[in-house]
């Protein structure tokens, strides 16, 4: 099955700069491939300099009259992008299937999550208030009012190639900001068909443009070193948010990074080992394990070890390997050829160092990007596979005696973006919240994140947060209003 299948208005091969679909100014393309199967799904422009700043030109011109148009009408207009998404999601979510791979249930799961960023800022862009402070002297009054801060930049992976944009455009949106956006080469059909309904839902000329390229750095630094984009939104990997935070500092850019995670997922002897073993093969399965949020270290104390284990190896076999478009597959490929050489030389380096293998271990036949669900045992936190992110679906399981070690062994990195507990004691529940050096804490849940919540990390994981009124306020900035002579 082919982009056939897919609504023909969806599938666009071209970027998008002030309103006009393009082509690349050199005429070059990119193949994108579905890595299930290997074949060539379509073609789209490869972009570079000029074209980017073309981009940045179109939303600099767009924004006076954006930021103009009043919330509320910024709010039917975000509000109709949802409706249109929500009438075409089961085309978004077979076209995101066939060019990333996850299985159709998760990508139908991932367009109504990526939607409801969009409907949830549609509603919170009407509760952008200022407030009025208590003067110091009779003469004067005070108040601050909220500002869209200008031109965004945004650029977004492979992994969520939906949500990532609908998450970062829709706030930057509701804040009266314009875009740029470049998704990554990988996955651009996903964000080409949220262009073509944006442009559908009636959004402006330049409030939104999207550049596809396989020049990721050339584009990167131009809208780093632009000073008209006064915001760059980064979700991608640390290396690049590290690098990408150097170049933004000359020109003084508000950041927001979401990056990479080294995630513990601990299971205490008094879980509820049901819901832990199910809380774990979502969280670590999920994407084929290919989620910034995922399990990437599985802590389980000396009682419980060994009658996890064997639920956990029970319950990972009845994964279906296969076909994202099966709807019986429940685990999908991975992304590309590098990343299931890098699986297999973490999982094979792992045993040399001790590691046991209890399942997987191995490539499945399914195709050349797809890797049999695997467990390891007897994993330490010296190990490379404890200490850098899999994204894949290997789940190491770490042994650990009391409270005060899992605490340790979780924070023994400098990830800080999602961790997870089980336990049943409320006493627990606190005190192991409280100590965990992360973002986001999934307390006996295996899955966290929604519109609602602010999703973000500390430390190496990143700046800012996304969702909730803070994902709002991360697009404006707040100005300060001093009246005096008051008599
Ligand atoms: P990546 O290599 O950092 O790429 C992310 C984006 O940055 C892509 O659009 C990529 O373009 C672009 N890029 C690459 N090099 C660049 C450069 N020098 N300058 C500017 N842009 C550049 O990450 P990935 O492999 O796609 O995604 C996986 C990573 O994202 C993982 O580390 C994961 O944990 C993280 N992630 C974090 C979150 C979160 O919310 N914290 C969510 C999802 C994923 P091309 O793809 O076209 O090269």
């Amino acid at each position: 099955m082919s982009m056939n299948s897919v609504n023909s208005k969806l599938v666009k091969d071209a970027g998008h700069i002030a309103g006009e679909w393009c082509q690349a100014d050199s005429g070059a393309t990119i193949a994108v491939y579905n890595p299930a199967t290997g074949e060539q799904l379509g073609q789209v422009p490869d972009m570079g300099i000029n074209e980017t700043r073309a981009a940045i030109d179109a939303a600099s011109k767009a924004l006076a009259n954006w930021s103009a148009v009043a919330p509320k009408e910024r709010a039917r207009l975000l509000r109709c992008w949802f409706d249109l998404i929500i009438e075409h999601k089961e085309d978004l979510a077979r076209l995101m299937t066939l060019e990333q791979g996850k299985p159709l249930f998760e990508t139908r799961g991932e367009v109504l999550y990526g939607a409801s960023y969009v409907e949830w800022y549609a509603e919170e862009g009407k509760r952008a208030y200022g407030k009025v402070f208590a003067a110091p002297t009779a003469d004067k009054r005070a108040l601050s009012i909220q500002q869209p801060i200008g031109v965004v930049a945004a650029i977004t992976p492979w992994n969520f190639p939906n949500a990532m944009i609908t998450r970062k455009v829709a706030p930057a949106l509701a804040a009266g900001c314009t875009v740029v956006l470049k998704p990554s080469e990988e996955t651009p059909f996903s964000a080409l068909a949220l262009m073509a309904l944006a442009e559908q839902a009636g959004i402006p000329a330049g409030v939104i443009n999207m550049i596809t390229s396989s020049q990721a750095a050339a584009v990167g630094k131009v809208l780093t070193d632009d000073s008209r984009v006064r915001k760059l939104s980064f979700t991608g990997s640390t290396r690049v948010g590290k690098l990408l935070y150097g170049q933004s500092a000359d020109t003084v850019k508000k950041l927001s990074l979401e990056l990479g995670g080294n995630a513990p997922f601990i299971v205490f002897d008094d879980a509820d080992l049901d819901a832990a073993v199910a809380g774990a093969v979502i969280s670590k399965f999920r994407n084929a394990g290919q989620t910034c949020v995922c399990a990437n270290r599985i802590l389980v104390q000396d009682g419980i070890h060994d009658a996890f284990v064997a639920r956990f190896k029970q319950a990972v076999e009845q994964l279906v390997v296969g076909n994202g478009l099966d709807d019986s597959s429940t685990l999908g490929p991975v992304i590309n050829q590098a990343a299931i050489d890098k699986i297999a030389g973490m999982v094979d380096k792992a045993q040399s160092e001790g590691a046991s293998l209890v399942t997987g271990g191995q490539r499945h036949p399914a195709g050349e990007l797809f890797f049999a669900p695997t467990i390891l045992t007897g994993v330490t936190q010296q190990m490379e596979i404890a200490r850098q992110e899999i994204f894949g679906p290997v789940a190491p399981v770490i042994r650990f005696k009391d409270d005060a070690e899992a605490i340790a062994i979780a924070n023994d990195t400098p990830y800080g973006l999602a961790a997870y507990f089980f336990t049943e004691s409320h006493s627990r529940i606190w005190k192991v919240a409280e100590a965990l050096e992360y973002g986001m804490v999934g307390i006996n849940e295996g899955i966290l994140s929604n519109e609602i919540a602010p999703f973000g990390g500390v430390k190496e994981s990143g700046l800012g947060r996304e969702g909730s009124s803070q994902g709002l306020e991360d697009y404006m900035e707040t100005k300060y209003l001093c009246m005096g002579g008051i008599r």
